[in-house]
């Protein structure tokens, strides 16, 4: 039985994590987290039998204990209490944005197994946390789902040569808006934005697909994760969200790895790695699929994935800029404090005001994080 702690257990990621125990005999909850949605964070312990709970916001925390026998932590050390005391065989990080930074590195640093949905990580403090999976043997699941793709495409050619992988790719739905021109994405709502074609996902996520940050941020994480230079990922629009990612090697053929869309997947290949859980998704139909499709990206559209790419070529704590600025401004966006198109110019402006440093300590990158934040609020607020 492999025992498993489950943070950001409330939202999509989370949800979908308790569904993948649920399905299995090898999987058993020991702790959850949540950012404040007390009520549904102690209904899911209940049912999965979990004593001991984390709260991020201190009001909630003490609403939960009134109304809970079990523990409840908050405050600044609480994750790093739940995740040293639960014992645990492996953490699921789903926490959303860099506030799931401080979860990884405890995880880490006690060297247990990590299944990482919190892409903000490793785009905030990637070399950190590779460094830190390396130096205490911690192992470093991915899983969102391009990543577990390539994760396993590569795994399959860990007997060859180096250089043998020549290109990753990762494939984008291309969001709600894919096709629009620039003109035509002036005025979208915040409605259309949060109704992505393919994936069911948290708010935040969703809007990141809208604008293809999520795309940028993916980039990043895909060059920490494997190592693989920047000029070596090729990203491509699949609306149909099929194809997950591919990589091209020496010989000139190319593997790819292809699943209906369902986070269920490559959430149950991180928890169960390196075994297979069964799960009741069907196989692909191709016939009743029928056309895959490819398309490039429309940069002009949507600049936020060429501001990813800079950040991430620029290295350093460019990439937790980047994120800070882009947390502020999707915030701003669902807010209805900004137009759609206002996300970038928030993005490109505190980037552009950013003095960046080459080498962090995660102690750095609070403060840049803190600094970015607060120049992006300011400039948001000036949009007026
Ligand atoms: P959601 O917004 O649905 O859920 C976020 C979770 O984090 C909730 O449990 C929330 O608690 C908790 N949380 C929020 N703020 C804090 C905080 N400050 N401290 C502690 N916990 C907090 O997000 P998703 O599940 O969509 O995404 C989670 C992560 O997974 C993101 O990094 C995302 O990029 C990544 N991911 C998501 C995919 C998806 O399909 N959804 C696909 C691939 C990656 P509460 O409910 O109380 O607010």
């Amino acid at each position: 039985m492999r025992r498993v702690v489950i943070l950001g257990s409330t939202g999509s990621i989370g949800v979908q994590a308790l569904d993948v125990v649920r399905a299995t005999d090898g999987l058993e909850v020991v702790a959850l987290s949540a950012g404040r949605r007390w009520e549904e964070l102690i209904a899911q312990a209940t049912a999965h039998g979990v004593r001991r709970v984390a709260i991020a916001d201190p009001e909630s925390a003490e609403a939960a204990r009134a109304a809970w026998d079990g523990e409840v932590l908050s405050g600044p050390e609480a994750l790093a209490e739940l995740i040293t005391q639960a014992r645990a065989d492996i953490v699921c990080n789903a926490i959303v944005g860099s506030a799931g930074l401080a979860a990884t590195v405890i995880t880490l640093t006690e060297g247990i197994d990590l299944a990482l949905a919190n892409k903000e990580s490793l785009v905030v403090g990637g070399e950190l946390v590779i460094e830190l999976a390396a130096a205490t043997g911690a192992k470093l699941l991915p899983v969102d789902s391009e990543h577990s793709a390539l994760f396993q495409l590569i795994s399959g050619e860990d007997q060859q040569p180096p250089g043998t992988i020549e290109r990753l790719t990762l494939t984008a739905s291309g969001g709600p808006f894919r096709g629009r021109s620039r003109e035509e994405l002036g005025d979208v709502s915040v409605e259309q934005a949060l109704n992505h074609p393919t994936w069911q996902m948290g708010g935040k996520i969703s809007i990141d697909s809208a604008t293809l940050m999520n795309k940028g941020l993916e980039v990043i994480e895909a060059h920490q994760l494997f190592g693989t230079p920047y000029d070596k990922i090729d990203v491509v629009v699949h609306p149909q969200s099929i194809v997950h990612a591919m990589i091209s090697l020496a010989d000139g053929s190319s593997l790819a790895h292809l699943g209906y869309p369902d986070m269920r997947v490559p959430i149950a290949f991180a928890l169960q790695w390196p075994n297979r859980q069964v799960l009741e998704i069907p196989a692909l139909d191709l016939e009743k699929l029928a056309v895959l499709s490819f398309e490039a990206v429309d940069h002009e559209a949507f600049p936020c994935l060429g501001l990813a790419l800079s950040a991430g070529k620029e290295g350093g704590t460019a990439p937790c800029v980047l994120n800070a600025a882009n947390e502020i401004a999707v915030a701003g966006f669902l807010a209805r404090r900004c137009s759609f198109l206002e996300i970038a110019s928030v993005i490109a402006a505190t980037l552009d005001a950013a003095d960046f440093e080459q080498s962090y300590s995660f102690e750095t990158l609070i403060e840049t994080d803190r600094r970015s934040r607060e120049f992006a609020s300011d400039y948001l607020s000036a949009l007026g």
